[in-house]
């Protein structure tokens, strides 16, 4: 082997050494194998699985330039900020260059000076790109948003289709197409169009489960409760706000506003500068909530999105994983939460049926709503609901969903859905709900007759509920995969195997009621003001912020939060330590080490608690005279987690019971002490993990500190 091939990094020294992980996520180093070896691949990975690093790491080993074609500006903006950011030569060409800045792109392109250079397909197209890029080496061809050349998907992208100019111009050239989004019949089309038969696909499934999922029916408050959702789960937090209408989008923001959030309008009727200036804002600022109508975030890959509401039903399935999808890009826990109503579903309906598009357009589209529906009304685990739909089965109930954490009320729909399902089957899996539902109610139809399906045995057997909830149960029957439609067949409803053991009577059927009470008890998700040591974290933060605003890029492009809160919680004190955080790669590690230990240095926990016995005294004081820790904090303009530590250490002190320091009844601080004798790991995250977020860091630490007594 030559010197030359021996010195040449690995793509795990490519991860560790520019991007600082550790190590690679789920199938990412099968691709880039794929990739280095010359072949085409088809790359599903839900949205923040890691799809970029699956080009970006064999752009960086391969000669020459990977080209990456992206549908949106904003996007590849981003993407090559925060390439930047790791010291990676990268460029994108845009209608929002001056002639001058394209000139030097496509001279340092054929200089072979970029390692990446992003296009918008449109421009690829352009005879005097194809003619630029003949003379240039390339390494790859990224095809990001894949799906957008599916004509029935919900992003259809014409010049998407010409992709396959690629295949044919540059044969030799590997490609790779990554998408969030695609069921079976994308996939096939995705293949098809993009002359990918001989890409190998790579399957991550669609899961996200550091989203929570929620749906709740409108009882006529959906603002209050999404108000009292934001202010009990979120305050302080980055969220996206959507609605159906531009109209309900300003009433909602100034709402919002009016109750003390940060919440920015957003929509197709404002000036397109007032809708940049709110996109950016939200983009940079922390805890911006925007308020939006669905034109809102294709393109934004904001990583520390906390929530995502919707205050009105998607028009389809895709749409919500898409909209909520853009939650928690980072990992870190995020909760979706959605109202919808019966209103809805009308205006929906409406908007569908007067829509341009082609009976069979329509079809489709009414079907996709039902399917949403169904999604809205199941019983059963969410999560498990949503993953059937694009083609994944997940075996257990995901116990982060509404329906998991908090069953709601229900009926016995055995012999109903025994009806409705032998209707189906006895009708020949031809036909839509309003025939089947006509079926069995007895109706006098022509149609009917015509097939002779007056003399089949469902016929007029479900007097007993009316054509309204019928097709509700139809709808859950698709929900939850006993029935399923079939697009190619008019939408015709189908049999799945899951119908066969109901129809043989071998299993119970229970579904949601239709109109229920709203009583939740969900727990609350995790929040990031909760790490172990809120004062460092803060302090990293606004660091963070100070950073960036200098630099005009987003506080994200600089360090995600998760890089932060690792920071916060195993406080490294070295370069060398600090190198080892995740995120840490060694462009900015010499950017911004020194600075960020410093910060950590000056509130190093150990350090700060020492000598801090006035302080300590002083609280222990307040507690005396009856004050709750959260007075004490507001009283004295200390955080809620000082106040825990100096009540810790009066406990270790002996001089404060921990009775009073926690208020909590006696079986819950059982339930603590139970659950640090199960992690003795010493470490606070691991109970309070075990215990599932239910108490707060400065709680936990004072049951530690009561336990040596
Ligand atoms: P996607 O494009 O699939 O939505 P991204 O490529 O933007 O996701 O990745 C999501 C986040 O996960 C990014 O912040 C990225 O840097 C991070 N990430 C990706 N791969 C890894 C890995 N192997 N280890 C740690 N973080 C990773
Ligand atoms: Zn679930």
């Amino acid at each position: 082997m030559s010197a030359e091939l021996v010195s040449k990094p690995s793509a795990h020294q490519v991860l560790q050494t520019v991007f600082g992980y550790e190590s690679f996520r789920n199938q990412q180093e099968a691709v880039i194998e794929q990739i280095l070896g010359g072949g085409d691949a088809l790359v599903l990975m839900p949205t923040g699985g890691g799809k970029s690093l699956c080009f970006q790491v064999p752009a960086l080993l391969m000669p020459g330039t990977a080209i990456v074609i992206s549908p949106l500006i904003a996007l590849m903006q981003d993407q090559v900020m925060a390439l930047r950011q790791f010291g990676i030569k990268s460029a994108f060409i845009n209608s929002s260059l001056s002639t001058e800045e394209v000139a030097q792109v496509e001279s340092d392109l054929i200089n072979s000076d970029l390692d990446l250079l992003y296009v918008a397909p449109e421009r690829l197209m352009m005879p005097r790109m194809l003619s630029l890029l003949s003379q240039t080496k390339i390494s790859l061809f990224a095809i990001d948003e894949a799906h957008c050349v599916s004509q029935w998907g919900h992003d259809f992208r014409p010049e998407y289709i010409q992709l396959s100019v690629l295949h044919e111009r540059f044969p030799a050239v590997p490609r790779i197409a990554l998408t969030a989004t695609a069921d079976e019949t994308t996939r096939a089309e995705i293949i098809q169009r993009l002359a990918l038969d001989q890409a190998q696909v790579f399957n991550d499934g669609f899961d996200r489960p550091n989203i929570q999922y929620r749906i709740n029916e409108n009882q006529g408050n959906a603002r209050d409760h999404l108000l009292r959702f934001i202010l009990n789960e979120h305050e302080g937090d980055t969220g996206i706000v959507y609605c159906l209408s531009r109209k309900r989008v300003d009433q909602i923001a100034q709402w919002l506003e009016a109750k003390g959030l940060k919440a920015l309008p957003y929509h197709a009727g404002m000036s397109n500068e007032l809708r940049q200036h709110h996109q950016e804002r939200f983009l940079r600022e922390e805890g911006v909530i925007i308020v939006a109508t669905i034109a809102f975030g294709m393109g934004i890959d904001k990583p520390d999105v906390r929530f995502v509401a919707h205050l009105n039903l998607p028009k389809s399935i895709e749409g919500y994983y898409q909209e909520t999808g853009r939650a928690g890009r980072d990992g870190l826990p995020a909760n979706t939460w959605m109202s919808y109503g019966l209103q809805d579903v009308i205006m929906l309906r409406q908007i569908q049926q007067g829509s341009a598009g082609s009976e069979n357009y329509k079809r489709i589209e009414g079907h996709k709503l039902d399917a949403m529906l169904g999604l809205c009304e199941i019983i059963s685990c969410r999560r498990q609901a949503l993953l059937r739909y694009f083609g994944d089965e997940m075996e257990e109930p995901c116990g982060n969903c509404d329906n998991c954490l908090n069953p709601p009320e229900t009926w016995d729909a055995t012999q109903a859905a025994q009806k409705a399902i032998s209707c189906v089957h006895r009708t020949g899996q031809r036909f839509g709900v309003k025939y089947l539902v006509d079926v069995l109610l007895g109706k006098d139809d022509e149609r009917i007759m015509q097939f002779d399906h007056h003399k089949v045995s469902t016929f007029g057997i479900g007097t007993e509920l009316d054509a309204k909830e019928w097709s509700t149960l139809y709808r859950q029957l698709i929900a939850s995969g006993y029935l399923k439609v079939d697009f190619e067949r008019h939408g015709s409803i189908r049999l799945t195997e899951a119908a066969r053991p109901i129809l043989k009577g071998e299993q119970k059927l229970t579904l949601r009621k239709m109109l229920k009470s709203n009583k939740s008890k969900l727990r609350k998700s995790r929040s990031f003001s909760a790490t172990a040591n809120n004062d460092l974290w803060e302090a990293l933060r606004e660091h963070r912020m100070t950073l960036a605003e200098e630099q005009g890029v987003p506080a994200y492009v600089i360090f995600h939060d998760a890089t932060l809160a690792e920071m916060t919680e195993r406080q490294p004190q070295t370069l060398e330590q600090l190198s080892k955080i995740t995120g840490v790669g060694e462009r900015k590690l010499e950017a911004y080490g020194e600075s960020f230990l410093a910060v950590i240095l000056s509130h190093s926990t150990s350090e700060k608690l020492v000598d801090k016995s006035e302080t300590v005294a002083e609280t222990i004081d307040f507690l005396a005279q009856k004050l709750s820790p959260e007075e004490i904090a507001g009283r004295r303009n200390l955080t809620l987690s000082t106040i825990y530590k100096h009540l810790s250490l009066g406990i270790v002190a002996g001089k404060v019971s921990l009775a009073d320091a926690i208020r909590l009844e006696e079986d819950e601080i059982k339930v603590i002490r139970f659950a640090f004798e199960q992690n003795d790991d010493g470490k606070l995250k691991s109970v309070y993990e075990a215990l599932d977020g239910e108490y707060d860091y400065g709680v936990l630490g004072c049951v530690r500190a009561s336990l040596g007594n």
